[in-house]
């Protein structure tokens, strides 16, 4: 396992790979940011991009939401993965934000997770990219990359890898270091076939080591 000073070394190395990373979702308000998170649950962020310009045209708000049913939101998010049920979570989503938020997204944790469909790491995406409340989501590509350098333990759970990496890394640094790890999963360390010939991290990755060993 890395100690938290080298931690905190790995991730700024990758911060520096990607000193312009940001969100990949597109959303403008908070209202936008967390029905993109929710859409985005085991589908491309590219596919939900494609679709929420239609969507928020006709429902621009919590309130239009609250008074849709899941069959009216369907045909606007049909081409994104689990759609059906996403279609019953927007609407209670909406309901949720009318009547108990005045249909203002909260900025605090312990009340986004309140709102249907929302858990614990995209109440960290929306409190890090739609009120800048420094916050680190933990994703399939931080996950992957934490295990792989040992950042984390190989049966870590999402939270005690976002403990791992909050306690390394100062504060400020937690909403770009996500999107760099998200960039670099994406570019560097994928899933299948990561580049570590040639990864800037590779004298710390144990994972790298090996298998380039095993892999030429
Ligand atoms: Fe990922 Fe390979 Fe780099 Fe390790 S060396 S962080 S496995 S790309």
């Amino acid at each position: 396992m890395l100690t938290k000073k080298v931690t905190r070394i790995a991730i700024e190395r990758i911060m520096k790979m990607y000193p312009n990373a940001v969100p990949s979702l597109d959303a403008r308000t908070p209202f936008q940011k967390v029905v993109s998170v929710l859409l985005s649950a085991q589908a491309t962020d590219v596919s939900v991009n494609k679709a929420t310009p239609a969507l928020f045209a006709r429902f621009p708000d919590p309130a239009t939401l609250a008074v849709a049913t899941p069959a009216e939101v369907e045909p606007y998010i049909k081409t994104i993965g689990l759609y059906h049920n996403k279609a019953k979570y927007l609407v209670a989503l909406g309901q949720k934000l009318t009547h108990d938020f005045a249909g203002v997204v909260p900025n605090t944790r312990a009340e986004l997770v309140t709102l249907p469909g929302v858990g614990r790491k995209s109440a960290n995406v929306v409190l890090g990219d739609a009120f800048g409340v420094p916050a680190f989501a933990v994703d399939t590509h931080v996950t992957r990359i934490s295990k792989r350098l040992t950042i984390a333990a190989a049966n870590d759970s999402v939270r005690q890898i976002e403990t791992r990496i909050t306690t390394a890394l100062p504060e400020d640094e937690w909403i770009h270091g996500h999107h760099a790890m998200i960039y670099f999963g994406r570019e560097v360390c994928h899933a299948k076939k990561p580049e570590c010939a040639h990864c800037p991290l590779l004298d710390l990755c144990p994972f790298g080591q090996n298998y380039l060993a095993m892999n030429g």
